[in-house]
C-alpha cells in the first residue's frame, strides 16, 4: 500500500501494557512503533482521581526491567506517582511512541495488516492491542435512569471529593473503585454506598502483592480464585472509612426524578449518583469474529489470527494482566510468540 509507514510490529496504546510490550520488543530487536491516543504519557493513570491509592506498595507495582521507587512518605503510591514512573520508563527505554494518534481500524490480509489512524496509515506484520478499557465505561441499564434530574457520572469522570461537598450522593458498585470513591466522599458528603451483594473485603493483610502471588499460584497449580476471597482490597482509606461506619447497602430497584427507590418501597432523594460499575475493553474496529461479545484468545493471541495479540485486559488475556506487576509476564509471552512467528 503506497504512503503507509511500515514496521514489523505495531503496538496500539502506550499505557503500562503497551510499554511492557515495547520493553520486550526492544530486547527482541524487532522494528516496532507504539501509537497512543493520549497526548501525554501515563495511559489511564493520568485520568484517575486525586486520592486514588495503588493497592500494592511500589516494589510490587513495577514493569519489567525498572523497579518503581517508593513515593516519599507513602506506602501505597498515588496515581501521579505512577504517571511519573511510566513517563520515565518510556524515556529510559527510548520507546518509539507517537501521540496523540488514535487507531480507527485494523484490517488483515494475507501479506500483512493495515492500521488506519487519524494520523495516517501503517502497515505491519503483527499488531499488539493494548488499549485498556478506561475510555469505555459501563453503566447498567436500569429503570428510571433517564428520569433522575440530579447529576449522574461514572468513575471515569470522578476527580475529587470537593466537587460533592455537602451533597447527598449514591455510590453504586461493590468493587475497588466503588469502595474507594465511597470512602473518599464519606467525610465531605452524605453517602449511600449500594452494592448488589454485601461488600466483600479481602482480608486486611491481602494487598496487590498477595493478589499477584495468588494469581501466579493459580496459574501454576490451580489455587483458589481471588474472587472466591473477596472483591475489595482494604487499602488504608477504605479501612478508615469502614472503621468510621461506612457500610454497603442493598442496591436500589430504580431511579426516580428525585433519587432512588428500593423494592421494599423506601426511597432516598439525592443530588448525585456515581456509577462505579466498571469498564469494557476499548478496541478499535477489527475484523475478528466474537463469541459472546468477546474475541476468542489463546493466551494473548487471537485464536483466529496469530499475528494479533491482546495485552492487559485482565483474565481474558492472562491472570493479573490488568495490573502493573502482572502485565510484564503476558507481554514477555506475547513478544516471544511474535518473534517466533516473524522469524
Ligand atoms: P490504559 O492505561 O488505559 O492505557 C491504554 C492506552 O491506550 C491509553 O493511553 C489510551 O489513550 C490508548 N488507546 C486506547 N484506544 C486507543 C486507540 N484506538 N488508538 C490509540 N491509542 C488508544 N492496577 C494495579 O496494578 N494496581 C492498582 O492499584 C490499580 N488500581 C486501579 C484503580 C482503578 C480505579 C482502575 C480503573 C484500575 C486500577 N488498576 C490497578 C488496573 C490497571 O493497572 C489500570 O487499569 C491500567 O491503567 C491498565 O493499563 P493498560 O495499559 O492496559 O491501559
Amino acid at each position: 500500500m503506497s504512503g503507509a509507514r511500515r514496521v514489523q510490529v505495531l503496538v496500539v496504546g502506550a499505557g503500562q501494557a503497551g510499554l511492557a510490550a515495547g520493553y520486550y520488543l526492544r530486547r527482541a530487536g524487532l522494528d516496532f512503533t507504539i501509537l497512543d491516543a493520549n497526548s501525554a504519557p501515563g495511559g489511564a493513570w493520568q485520568h484517575y482521581w486525586d486520592t486514588l491509592r495503588l493497592f500494592s506498595p511500589a516494589g510490587y507495582s513495577s514493569l519489567p526491567g525498572r523497579p518503581m521507587l517508593q513515593q516519599p512518605g507513602e506506602e501505597y503510591p498515588d496515581a501521579a506517582h505512577v504517571v511519573a514512573y511510566l513517563a520515565e520508563y518510556e524515556k529510559r527505554y527510548d520507546l518509539p511512541i507517537h501521540r496523540p494518534i488514535r487507531v480507527e481500524a485494523i484490517a488483515r490480509d494475507v501479506d500483512g495488516i493495515t492500521v488506519t489512524t487519524d494520523g495516517g496509515t501503517w502497515r505491519s506484520r503483527a499488531v499488539v492491542l493494548a488499549t485498556g478499557n478506561w475510555e469505555h465505561p459501563f453503566v447498567p441499564a436500569l429503570s428510571g435512569r433517564g428520569d433522575f434530574t440530579g447529576r449522574q457520572l461514572h468513575t471515569h469522570e470522578y476527580r475529587t471529593a470537593a466537587d460533592f461537598a455537602g451533597q447527598r450522593v449514591i455510590v453504586v458498585g461493590g468493587a475497588n473503585s466503588g469502595a474507594q470513591i465511597a470512602a473518599d466522599l464519606h467525610t465531605v458528603a452524605t453517602v449511600r454506598w449500594v452494592t448488589q451483594r454485601p461488600a466483600r473485603y479481602l482480608p486486611d493483610d491481602i494487598d496487590g502483592r498477595a493478589l499477584f502471588d495468588l494469581a501466579t499460584r493459580r496459574v501454576q497449580a490451580g489455587g483458589p480464585r481471588i474472587s472466591d476471597l473477596g472483591d475489595i482490597v482494604a487499602v488504608p482509606p477504605v479501612r478508615a472509612a469502614r472503621a468510621a461506619g461506612l457500610t454497603s447497602r442493598p442496591m436500589f430497584d430504580h431511579l426516580t426524578p428525585a433519587g432512588a427507590a428500593w423494592a421494599d418501597g423506601t426511597t432516598w432523594d439525592c443530588d448525585t449518583v456515581i456509577w462505579c460499575t466498571g469498564f469494557r475493553p476499548d478496541l478499535p474496529a477489527i475484523d475478528l469474529a466474537r463469541t459472546d461479545g468477546r474475541i476468542p484468545t489463546e493466551g494473548t493471541r487471537s485464536a483466529e489470527d496469530p499475528r494479533i495479540h491482546f495485552l492487559g485486559y485482565g483474565d481474558w488475556t492472562g491472570p493479573a494482566s490488568a495490573t502493573l506487576i502482572g502485565v510484564g509476564r503476558t507481554a514477555r509471552a506475547a513478544v516471544a510468540e511474535i518473534t517466533a512467528l516473524l522469524n
